[in-house]
Formats: structure tokens, C-alpha cells, sequence
């Protein structure tokens, strides 16, 4: 048994050292005069035991104590504070602190001293299975149980811990709020195992990336979040973005499948943005939004801007639910001509929301309306009432074979009851299929879905005209009038206002419109305001038109008069 002895009274010393001798006890003993000297000792030596004098100049008994419980060398020694008087509240402020027992001075026996020490080796192993069943407990409580990585009550605390920190230090604290795009037509096409495969992998992946003191959890679903302290400028933002868009650019191999994946990053700073852990996890979210709007694969930092149309987008999306159930929308009419005669052979569908408080034009709700997926419901609306109006058109406006063209958007094209709900609302407005005209855009094609395909497809044998909205903008590629069954081309407006003032774009409209009619596609020119654009579509063979040179997109009965004052 190694013994350290510490007091400052050098017979006291004595009188334990003697009590000591003649017991069964191998001992050996160091002894010292003050706390000090012993501190500086125990960081040297080990001991078993130390005897430490209650009162002691400079560092008393209990004050080594709490000090030296706090050295990593202290957990297994035990001590045993002596002194020549007691009370309980003496005893209990030391064991409190961590000895193992409280002698009287003439006590002090090799037997007490070796249950002192059982006690230390007992209480130590307790004190280490506790401290293991903590760590358990706060490990689970931390971590996120899919990917091992924090969750999101942990993140919220690491994030207002670093916000407090960077308040002091004055650096910056960044947010990355990282969202896998389109993970649940992943998990709704492969199913929630390979969901769950995907978030471990990227979870791995980012791990691998990350640098010391970088924080990164899993927020939920799968969102996942990054913080990083001491970024001190913008342009420390973009490194770090492209070092977590990196790990989406090799696919996922998961079983069998080679799967594709990307995210979107969505980027706050502290104290730029704001110095709540609430309002950065918020913006940090609207900016991933912003990067998902703008393409996704990328990142977005937020910006003030964004709150407001943020907001904005809120505002109209809450209202569009309440005007979807109060049936507050109207279609507008857009008279579709023949060049040659100018007679009025259908009309477009546009929708109009007449809602002075929300003032929202179809540029802005329908992607609204898109995003919320509120479009289903809302296209299916469109396409009830613009059914039931051709109806009441052909006869009010005696010309029968009037034809109505409406507006489908990408969405649209995944509502596999569509074609259903099509056919059963010309039967019972006693129309045909061949009297609806449905314009679909060049993006809507470019997704390139599966059901998209068929839906058109399923229109098309139905006997349904398909258009091809916008042509002109964007993607235009010649290999959509190969692979799906294109009836008609709707030339954008940008590509008619060009070709008045600009030979090139002329001779590219001339050359597109013979190709178009080579492959019989009926040319439908949009846009038309001047009397130049519409002798231009005239030169070109364009065989319908369409603009506000004719006329703007008309209620109900303005349509009348317009037909009327043609006679
Ligand atoms: P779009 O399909 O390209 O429709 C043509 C837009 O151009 C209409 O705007 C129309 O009012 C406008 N326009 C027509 N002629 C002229 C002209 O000569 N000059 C100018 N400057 N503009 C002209 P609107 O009604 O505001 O609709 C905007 C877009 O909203 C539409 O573009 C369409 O993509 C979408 N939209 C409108 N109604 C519906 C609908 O019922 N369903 C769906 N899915 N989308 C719709
Ligand atoms: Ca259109």
C-alpha cells in the first residue's frame, strides 16, 4: 500500500506513521507538509492512498480535496481526510467532495486505511458505469438513430452555442441546409429501404468531407444541416457549398441500382442574417428553396429579398387553397384565327384570378400553383369549366366547330386520372375529344417522365390535338417533334417580335415554319401586336394567330362582341 501523507504538523505525521507500524499492512509512506507539495507530487507519482490533514494552512484539507478530485490521476485513489476534532458538517462537506472516509487522527489504523481504499475501487468503478450509462444516454439523445449523425435538437443546441461563441470572438457562423432533390420519387420508386440506404450514404459521403470542428447532423427526412464557425467572408461560402455538392456528383449504388442523385443548399450567416437560432435554421431554408426554384444542384445564400417574396409566395399559396374552395377564378378567352381569313376557329383558355386584395396574374400563381401541387386540383378546374363554356360558345356564337385550347401543366401530366376526367366532361357537354386542343410546354416534355409520356400519348388516341406551347424559348429541340405526337406549334412570341427587326431571326423563323409544315404540323403564331408580325406569319405559311393585335384574352361575353363586330 503507497501512502501519501499530508500535514503540515510533523508529529502529527509521527503519530499516524506509528499507528501504522505493526499492521498486517505492507505500507509504504511519502509524507509532505503542505497540499501544495502533495498536488505537485500526485502529477508525478502514483499513490493508493492519501491521508490529508483537515487543517492545514494556505490549502486546507477539504480544498485539496476538491482540487485534486478534479486531476484525472484522482479517480482511483482513494483519501481519507484526518483531523484532530469532528462535526458532521465537516464529514459530509468531505465526503461530498469526494473522500472516501473522515478519521479522528488517534483512528488512523491499517485496517481502516485498507477499507478506505475498497471503497475508493468500488466507488470508482460506480462512478465509471454511471458515467458510461450518461454517455450512452446522451449519445442516443444527441444522435440521429438512421445515420449516427447529430439530430436535430442536438443541432439546435450546437448552433446557439456557436452563435454565443461568435459573439464573443466576433467571427461569423454559417448555416448549409442541404436537401436531396426529388428524394421522394426515390423512395416512392424504389422504396423507403433504398431511401434509407441513400441518406446513410450521402450522410458517409459529407462525413468524409468534413474538417475539424464542422459540425453536421441530420435534421429530419432528408434535410440534413452543416455549421461552421470563423467564416469570415462570402467567399468562404462557395468552397465549402461545392465540397458538399461534390459528394452528388458519382451516383449511389445501392443493391443492384445505380442511383442519381443531387441537393440543394440553402446557405444563412450569423450575424449577417440574424444572430437567433431560429431565423438562421428559417433562412437557411428559404435560400434551399431558392436553389431547389433555380434549377437545384446548387446553393443559395439567403438574402433579404427572399423574406418578402418568401412571404409573398405564402400569401398567394394560402389564398389560392381558400379561391380553389370558393370557386373565385374565371377563364378569360383568347381568340385563335386562320391567317388567311382571320376567322375565329378557337379560342385559348387563360385563367384569371379576380381578387383585388391578392392582385395575382397567371405568371406568378400558376408556378405557385405548381409548386404547391395545388395545380392538379386547379387544372382540373380549368379543364371542367373551359369544357362546359365551349359548350355554351358553339351555340351563343353559332360556330360549330369552334375548338378550345387549354392550358396543361407539367404537373398535370402525372395525374393519371386525367384522361378519364377529360373524356367524361365532353361526354356530358356532348363534345368530342378532337374539339379540345392541349398545349403543353417544351419543359413539361423535358422532364422526360415515363407517365408524361403516356399521358400524351393516351390524349393523343383519344383523339385530343396536342400543342407544343411555347416553341422558340428555352430547350426547343427537334426531338420532341420526333418522339411525342405533336399536332401543333405554338411559336413564341420572342421568336415573332425578333424576326421584324432582325433578318436572322427571320430567316430561322422562315426555315422553321417550312420545316414545321413539311411535317404538316399546324403553325399557331402567338403574340401577334403588330400588323408587320402578322404580314410576317402570313409570308411564312404560319396557318393560325394569335395576339393583341387581334384581341386580348376576353370574358365570356366580350367574346360575343368581338364576334359580333367581325360580322
Ligand atoms: P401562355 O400559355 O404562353 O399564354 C399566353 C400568354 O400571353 C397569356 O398571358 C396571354 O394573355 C398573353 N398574350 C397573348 N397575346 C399577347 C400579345 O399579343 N402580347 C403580349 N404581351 N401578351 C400576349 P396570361 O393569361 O397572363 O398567362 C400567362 C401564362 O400563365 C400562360 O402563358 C400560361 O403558361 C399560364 N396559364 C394561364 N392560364 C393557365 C391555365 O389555365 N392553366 C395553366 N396550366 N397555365 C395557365
Ligand atoms: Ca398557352
Amino acid at each position: 500500500m503507497k501512502i501519501l501523507l499530508i500535514d503540515d504538523d510533523v508529529l502529527d505525521r509521527e503519530i499516524i506513521k506509528r499507528s501504522l507500524i505493526g499492521t498486517s499492512y505492507d505500507h509504504d509512506v511519502i509524507e509532505v507538509g503542505s497540499a501544495e507539495d502533495a498536488i505537485r507530487l500526485l502529477q508525478q507519482s502514483t499513490f493508493d492512498i492519501v491521508i490529508v490533514d483537515y487543517n492545514m494552512p494556505v490549502m486546507s484539507g477539504l480544498d485539496f480535496v476538491v482540487q485534486f478530485k478534479s486531476l484525472p490521476e484522482a479517480s482511483h485513489i482513494a483519501i481519507v481526510v484526518v483531523s484532530n476534532s469532528i462535526t458532521d458538517d465537516i464529514i459530509l462537506g468531505c465526503i461530498n467532495a469526494g473522500a472516501q472516509d473522515f478519521l479522528l487522527k488517534e483512528e488512523v489504523s491499517g485496517s481502516r486505511l485498507s477499507r478506505a481504499m475498497l471503497q475508493a475501487t468500488r466507488r470508482f468503478e460506480l462512478e465509471q458505469k454511471l458515467f458510461e450509462s450518461y454517455c450512452h444516454a446522451k449519445q442516443l439523445s444527441e444522435s440521429d438513430s438512421l445515420t449516427g449523425l447529430y439530430n436535430r435538437h442536438h443541432f439546435e443546441d450546437c448552433l446557439r452555442e456557436a452563435i454565443s461563441v461568435s459573439e464573443r470572438t466576433k467571427h461569423c457562423v454559417t448555416v448549409f441546409l442541404i436537401d436531396l432533390d426529388h428524394f421522394k420519387k426515390i423512395n416512392d420508386s424504389f422504396g423507403h429501404e433504398v431511401g434509407d440506404q441513400l441518406l446513410k450514404i450521402v450522410a458517409e459521403r459529407i462525413s468524409k468531407k468534413l474538417r475539424i470542428g464542422e459540425k453536421f447532423a441530420r435534421l429530419g427526412g432528408d434535410e440534413f444541416a452543416l455549421i461552421i464557425e470563423n467564416v469570415d467572408s462570402i467567399y468562404q461560402v462557395k468552397p465549402v457549398a461545392d465540397r458538399l455538392l461534390s459528394i452528388f456528383a458519382l451516383p449511389f449504388f445501392i443493391g443492384e441500382r445505380e442511383i442519381h442523385c443531387s441537393g440543394s443548399i440553402g446557405v444563412s450567416i450569423c450575424p449577417h442574417n440574424g444572430n437567433k437560432m431560429e431565423e438562421l435554421v428559417k433562412y437557411a431554408d428559404i435560400a434551399m428553396y431558392r436553389a431547389k426554384a433555380s434549377g437545384r444542384n446548387q446553393y443559395c445564400v439567403f438574402e433579404d429579398n427572399m423574406q418578402k417574396e418568401f412571404f409573398r409566395k405564402y400569401l398567394v399559396e394560402r389564398a389560392l387553397r381558400k379561391a380553389l374552395k370558393e370557386n373565385a377564378f374565371i377563364l378569360h378567352f383568347q381568340p385563335l384565327l386562320a391567317t388567311n381569313d382571320k376567322r375565329m376557329v378557337g379560342v385559348e383558355a387563360l385563367i384569371r384570378w379576380p381578387d383585388p386584395e391578392i392582385n395575382s396574374f397567371p405568371d406568378e400563381f400558376i408556378p405557385i400553383a405548381e409548386e404547391s401541387h395545388i395545380i392538379t386540383e386547379l387544372g382540373r378546374w380549368v379543364v371542367q369549366h373551359a369544357i362546359e363554356r365551349l359548350a355554351e360558345l358553339r351555340v351563343s356564337l353559332q360556330l360549330d366547330n369552334l375548338y378550345m385550347s387549354i392550358n396543361l401543366s407539367s404537373l398535370q401530366l402525372s395525374d393519371s386520372g386525367l384522361v378519364e376526367f377529360v373524356s367524361r366532361n365532353l361526354l356530358e357537354n356532348k363534345l368530342k375529344p378532337r374539339d379540345l386542343m392541349l398545349e403543353i410546354t417544351e419543359t413539361a416534355l423535358f422532364a422526360e417522365e415515363a407517365s408524361s409520356k403516356s399521358l400524351i400519348s393516351q390524349f393523343h388516341e383519344l383523339g385530343c390535338k396536342i400543342a407544343l406551347d411555347d416553341f422558340g424559348t428555352g430547350y426547343s429541340s427537334i426531338s420532341h417533334l420526333l418522339e411525342f405526337p405533336i399536332d401543333v406549334v405554338k411559336l413564341h412570341k420572342s421568336l415573332i417580335d425578333g424576326s421584324t427587326v432582325n433578318k436572322r431571326h427571320a430567316t430561322i423563323m422562315n426555315g422553321l415554319c417550312n420545316m414545321l409544315n413539311d411535317l404538316n404540323t399546324i403553325i399557331v403564331a402567338e403574340g401577334i401586336e403588330e400588323l408587320e408580325q402578322f404580314a410576317l406569319c402570313k409570308a411564312c405559311n404560319v396557318s393560325i394567330v394569335q395576339g393583341y393585335y387581334f384581341s386580348k384574352p376576353l370574358p365570356e361575353k366580350e367574346l360575343m362582341a368581338f364576334v359580333s363586330a367581325k360580322g
